[in-house]
């Protein structure tokens, strides 16, 4: 069975993926299409030194998993709701906070161009190329959270972009029908 949370006002959505998928873009729309808050958690543990220090080998900080969510329990916590969260990893939030759990999925060669673009070093570049074949979030999502709640969808093309957002607008729509 699901855990406990509070009786939401409104759904929190998470948005997650390989890094280049398209969280921030497509968080960005929803959160715009609904009325909802966005959360950027990768520049929160920046700003707010959620972390504990920076990994040289891996090219990242290394996240603490207390310190972002006990930072994030005030707001994903409460009974308003409404939040959009964008992160490249879901398993260190409590099961708790969402109702919906998005993964975006891309196609390795348009990802590769992606990341190409974005800057990264070959080596980061072919690991999270390597972690979107082997549906690495996936995988995660689907262990941390109830399967009825996760849902999939293909993020290479600005249209895919668009039906994803109008997706997901439906759906909160339909939660809040179902939940008033
Ligand atoms: P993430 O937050 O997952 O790292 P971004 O939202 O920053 O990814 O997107 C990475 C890049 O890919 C950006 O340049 C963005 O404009 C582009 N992009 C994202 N989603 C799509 C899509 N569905 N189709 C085409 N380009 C996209
Ligand atoms: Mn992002």
């Amino acid at each position: 069975a699901a855990p406990s949370a509070v009786k939401r006002q409104r759904p929190n959505i998470l948005v997650t993926g390989t890094p280049g998928t398209g969280k921030t873009t497509l968080s960005e729309l929803v959160a715009l299409a609904l009325g909802y808050e966005h959360i950027n958690v990768s520049e929160l543990v920046k700003a707010h030194s959620l972390h504990d220090g920076y990994d040289e080998a891996f090219d990242t900080f290394i996240l603490n998993d207390d310190k972002l969510c006990d930072e994030l329990e005030e707001q994903l916590g409460a009974a308003t709701g409404g939040y959009v969260v964008d992160f490249h990893t879901c398993d260190v939030f409590p099961e708790r906070w969402f109702d919906l759990v998005v993964v975006l999925r891309t196609d390795n060669t348009v990802l590769y161009d992606r990341l190409t673009e974005r800057g990264y070093s070959d080596k980061k570049r072919s690991e999270n190329v390597e972690c979107e074949i082997m549906q690495v979030v996936l995988e995660e999502a689907r262990e941390s959270y109830q399967e009825e709640i996760v849902v999939e969808l293909q993020s290479d093309t600005v249209e895919q972009m668009e039906s994803n957002t109008e997706r997901i607008q439906e759906w909160a729509k339909a939660w809040l029908a179902n939940n008033a």
